[in-house]
């Protein structure tokens, strides 16, 4: 995947026409009207490309958060998820880091996931790398 080719960098450049609803210097937000979960399900994303979510730049989050931050005042939402994937097992299926934010109007719209945990997880292992390594 190169920026040439990539989905999220043509909207950007205004290569595929889009739901613009907000838009500053570095970030983009669209509605998402081909998989949407919901009405008003919109996609945030900055401009420069970037794969996942560790390699967009803290300010470029900081834009990208204050944009989702007023749609969901726009929408006067209180029920909603802000969904981030990174990675194909984790469901990512456009490389560039993006945020969905999923308008929750009635219990059968919006974002459903499962909620089966695990209950084998070692906790204070991965603790103490965590601890080590940060
Ligand atoms: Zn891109």
């Amino acid at each position: 995947m190169t920026e040439s080719d990539c989905l999220l960098c043509k909207i950007s450049r205004g290569e595929i026409r889009v739901s613009k609803i907000i838009e500053t210097d570095a970030v983009m937000g669209v509605i998402n009207t081909i998989e949407a979960y919901s009405r008003g399900h919109a996609v945030f994303f900055a401009k420069r490309h970037a794969a996942s979510f560790h390699e967009v730049e803290d300010w470029e989050l900081a834009e990208i958060v204050r944009c989702i931050k007023k749609v969901v005042a726009a929408l006067e939402l209180e029920n909603y998820n802000i969904l981030q994937n990174n990675g194909a097992l984790a469901g990512q299926t456009v490389f560039h880091a993006h945020f969905h934010l999923i308008p929750k109007w009635t219990d059968g719209d919006g974002l459903r996931y499962d909620r089966s945990f695990q209950s084998d997880i070692d906790h204070r292992e991965i603790s103490r790398r965590l601890r080590e390594r940060l």
